[in-house]
């Protein structure tokens, strides 16, 4: 019998890890419990039981669960048109596309392109690097960094263990060493055709560049005419407690980027994202018929990215995010048995002086917390941006109790 063929509530639930390993690719690992559903910050699994969600399908539910507004927004879009594809065109695509030029303060001549996914964003945006310049097809990367699993975006990837099975891969790209300036500057030469960087690391857990790192990266790349790929896909839509984290003065440093790919935040839980082209000579790379996806700029996808926005501006969220994500952070440090808390806003990642971040999660889950065990030794958090003070009390209220637990 298959999972939805049993009628029994309690006999369809009892087995899913078995159903889930004869019908789920082993490649995506395996799950720690079965969540059926979920309402602002908080979920459920089959058997009633509640967490705290403060991971958010990975810096993705903006709005938490089940908010009114994307709900109504996405209902009332499927009810009026679902898909037209790119022969035509609809009002949430356009809508959306001039209100993410509108928040990431792009030049006149900026234009979006919209997929489904931020590894999607990413291949958009390096294969508008190999339109900069005849013989250019140098890319720089940073150590450390994750920018999605296609083979595109895998190349950017560092990590060796996510590439080395699937050589070759797209060839001609540098990761440099992560925070070191001068190994930037030597690597983009003219042979240069962009350099790919995340405003914060996420992957690597939540690593902040020096001071002066995204200037000079800035500076190297118009020295030599090559672009400046910021992938904003995790710190992006109001996670870092700015629109984009380079709009902050202190992470971004003022700089303005060629390209900003943005996906995680930006659907709310849809699949959603978007290659954001700065300016009309990086909008010009790309001609017609060079790139497409049958999705692009979906009304439904698109009309709840709208809704994301708009409750992120009318409820006054950026400043929430900033808020609260210092008091957090705060709160966080003063915690015996953490020895580091790194990340802006609401995407946080914390040391554990006893680097047993495996344990802790998996203690912080049985106490009803999702908690992301980022690296061996580091906590990731990116709760919805709608979490309130009161619901992270009860997390911090609970912390030292989880940190004993994992260390039994
Ligand atoms: C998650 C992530 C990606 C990949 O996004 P997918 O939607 O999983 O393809 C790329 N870059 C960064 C920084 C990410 O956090």
């Amino acid at each position: 019998m298959t999972l939805r063929e049993s009628t029994d509530q309690a006999a369809q639930t009892a087995d899913w890890r078995t159903h889930h390993e004869q019908a789920i690719l082993p490649a995506l690992g395996r799950p720690q419990r079965l969540l059926v559903r979920g309402k602002g910050a908080r979920v459920w699994d089959e058997t009633g039981r509640e967490y705290l969600d403060l991971l958010a399908g990975i810096a993705v539910n903006s709005l938490g669960h089940a908010h009114p507004a994307l709900v109504g927004a996405v209902t009332a879009q499927l009810e009026t048109l679902g898909q037209v594809s790119n022969f035509f065109a609809s009002p949430p695509q356009i809508g959306l596309a001039e209100k993410l030029l509108s928040v990431a303060q792009a030049p006149a001549g900026s234009s979006v392109y919209f997929c489904n996914s931020g590894a999607e964003a990413n291949e958009a945006a390096l294969k508008m690097s190999r339109r900069v310049g005849e013989g250019r097809s140098k890319v720089v990367a940073v150590e450390g960094s994750f920018h999605g699993r296609t083979m595109g975006a895998l190349a950017l990837t560092s990590k060796e263990a996510y590439r080395a099975p699937f050589a070759p891969g797209v060839p001609d790209v540098v990761h440099v060493p992560f925070g070191d300036v001068a190994a930037l500057r030597a690597a983009v030469d003219d042979s240069c055709a962009a350099v790919f960087v995340e405003t914060i690391q996420g992957e690597s857990g939540i690593r902040n560049h020096p001071a002066g790192y995204l200037g000079a990266a800035r500076e190297a790349t118009s020295a030599v005419g090559a672009l400046l790929i910021l992938d904003e896909i995790q710190t992006g839509i109001g996670r870092c407690g700015s629109w984009f984290a380079f709009q902050d003065p202190q992470l971004g440093e003022g700089i303005v980027p060629d390209i900003v790919t943005s996906a995680k935040g930006l659907g709310g839980g849809l699949p959603l994202a978007a290659t954001i082209a700065f300016g009309a000579a990086t909008t010009a790379l790309l001609q017609p018929g060079q790139h497409g996806s049958t999705y692009s700029g979906n009304p439904v996808t698109t009309a709840g990215g709208l809704a994301v926005l708009d409750t992120i501006e009318a409820d006054g969220l950026l400043a929430h995010v900033r808020e609260l994500g210092g008091w957090f952070a705060e709160r966080l440090r003063a915690i015996d048995g953490i020895s580091d808390v790194s990340g802006a806003g609401l995407l946080l990642g914390v040391e554990l002086a006893a680097g047993n971040a495996k344990r802790v999660a998996d203690a912080a889950l049985a106490a009803g917390f999702i908690v992301n065990p980022v690296t061996d030794t580091r906590l990731r958090f990116a709760p919805p941006l709608i979490i309130t003070a009161e619901e992270l009390t009860e997390f911090l209220d609970a912390l030292p109790a989880i940190l004993a637990a994992a260390q039994d």
